[in-house]
């Protein structure tokens, strides 16, 4: 019956001890109880994942653990306020708890990021590309980003995404050494004089200098947009250079690196105020416009509260000590696996990522990805410069250390992870760009050494994520 455990019903003891923790820890708990008693087959499916999550190495670096207090957060009876607009300017009746909420979020997203202005609403990093474009160049209108191959991503202008169709879309590439070629940005600026300048990358190894970027934008008069989707954590803990002043607009993905939920983020430092394409109207105006009501609807309340969470955690000491261990392992990694005659892009890493050119010892990058995911480790297919693959295919594989700091594991265990990666591919033999062979006793062992280095790194409730210090050791 619809509602029948918000009046007139006595809670059982159970739930009233839950109530210690507020009226929310009721409600979570109510509905997990329900959930399993009510629909066991997805209840199932949900419990499958936490314990595949703790069992599987997974190396993908896009993806970061949430805190569950980030979770719960997201989980809110916060979500059931309908409020279109922004903190004292809505348009629905209600909301005062959920413009506090907002407020907090925008509050701790501008203190994490030293920001001036901060959108929590959007809803993802892509939407977040979206309006930021759609607010600073017209329809046809021109802007420069990285090329997909290169490392770009897809809302960067790419002919797959509506970003590649309304606007005209020039790209800049890498040199020779896989570095962004900053002398192409700065000619093909000039040439195409492009309303908005790209700095970011979904598969870029290396540290970004948006101080030499935002140089090119004001030699042609063009914005700087920031796109730390990837790298938006250590911006956070001050492992890579910040953007904020740098860029005249910084976006990001709030669960790439910053263990928050999924969604985006809109920041702007000193510039906030500068003057808009018409000349006047103040750029954190019309970024407030661009998202709602130009591009988005109802915000996500119980979304923006987890953001509010997951910012407040990456502000802390123990987030700084994980991005530091995440800098050092994808370091560790690079060179274990060069040891082993693998050929990194760009000969190493400034940040999380590690790429790989992987077809340089036989498989293509699915074939790899799929004989590694039979062994429960987790690293994606990623395109690489000249890449001959198709997308699906490709010819490397981008793996990510952030999952691995977050469980503790440090420098050492890094060699344990290149070592296993490399007995997997070695026991692969691949029959076409797609298919391989691999023989079930080797991989059926290869799981078990993972298994193994999983269970002494958990992703476990009770210890608390992002505190690697107090994890660091305790598995071994
Ligand atoms: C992942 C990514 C995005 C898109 O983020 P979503 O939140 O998944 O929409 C945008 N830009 C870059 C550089 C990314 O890597």
């Amino acid at each position: 019956m619809a509602g029948q455990w918000y009046a007139g019903r006595t809670p059982t003891p159970h739930e009233d001890a839950g109530s210690k923790g507020g009226e929310q820890a009721r409600h979570l708990r109510v509905g997990m109880e329900s959930l399993h008693r009510a629909d066991p087959e997805l209840a199932g499916l949900l419990d499958a994942e936490i314990r595949h999550q703790d069992a599987t190495l997974a190396m993908i670096a896009s993806a970061s653990v949430a805190d569950p207090s980030v979770l719960a957060a997201g989980g809110a009876a916060l979500s059931n306020v309908t409020a279109e607009g922004y903190p004292a300017a809505r348009y629905h009746p209600g909301a005062a708890r959920f413009d506090e909420v907002e407020l907090l979020a925008i509050e701790r997203a501008k203190d994490l990021f030293g920001a001036q202005y901060a959108n929590v609403q959007p809803h993802s990093c892509s939407s977040a590309n979206l309006a930021v474009l759609t607010a600073l160049i017209p329809p046809g209108g021109t802007l420069l980003g990285l090329g997909l191959d290169a490392g770009g991503h897809l809302t960067h202008g790419s002919p797959a995404s509506v970003t590649g169709r309304h606007f005209n879309a020039v790209h800049y590439g890498l040199d020779r050494l896989g570095r962004i070629d900053y002398a192409q940005v700065a000619e093909l600026a000039h040439q195409h004089r492009p309303k908005v300048l790209i700095a970011g990358a979904s598969a870029y190894p290396r540290t970004v200098d948006f101080d030499r970027f935002r140089a090119i934008a004001d030699s042609v008069g063009a914005y700087l947009l920031a796109d730390i989707s990837h790298i938006a954590g250590l911006v956070a803990a001050g492992e890579h250079p910040s953007p904020i002043n740098a860029a005249h607009i910084t976006t990001t993905s709030t669960y790439k690196q910053l263990g928050g939920p999924r969604g985006g983020l809109i920041l702007s430092g000193q510039d906030h105020r500068a003057p808009g394409p018409d000349g006047r109207t103040p750029l954190f105006r019309l970024m407030q416009r661009a998202v709602f009501p130009q591009s988005q609807g109802t915000p996500s309340p119980a979304t923006i509260a987890a953001k509010a969470r997951a910012f407040s955690l990456a502000a802390g000491p123990e987030f700084k000590d994980t991005a530091r261990l995440i800098v050092e392992n994808a370091a560790a990694l690079a060179a274990e696996l060069s040891a082993l005659g693998y050929r990194v892009l760009t000969g190493g890493t400034d940040n999380h990522m590690v790429l790989l050119d992987i077809i340089d010892r036989g498989p293509t990058g699915v074939v790899a990805e799929r004989a590694l995911e039979q062994c429960a480790i987790l690293a994606n297919r990623n395109r690489i410069p000249g890449d001959t693959k198709p997308p699906l295919v490709t010819s490397g594989l981008r793996l990510g250390t952030n999952i691995l700091a977050q469980r503790g594991m440090g420098p050492e265990q890094m060699r344990e992870c290149a070592r296993l990666v490399h007995t997997v591919l070695s026991a692969t033999t691949p029959l076409s760009d797609t298919e391989y062979l691999i023989d079930p006793v080797r991989a059926a062992r290869i799981r078990e050494d993972v298994k193994d280095l999983c269970a002494r790194y958990p992703l476990s409730v009770e210890a608390g994520f992002n505190n690697p210090a107090a994890l660091i050791g305790a598995g071994q």
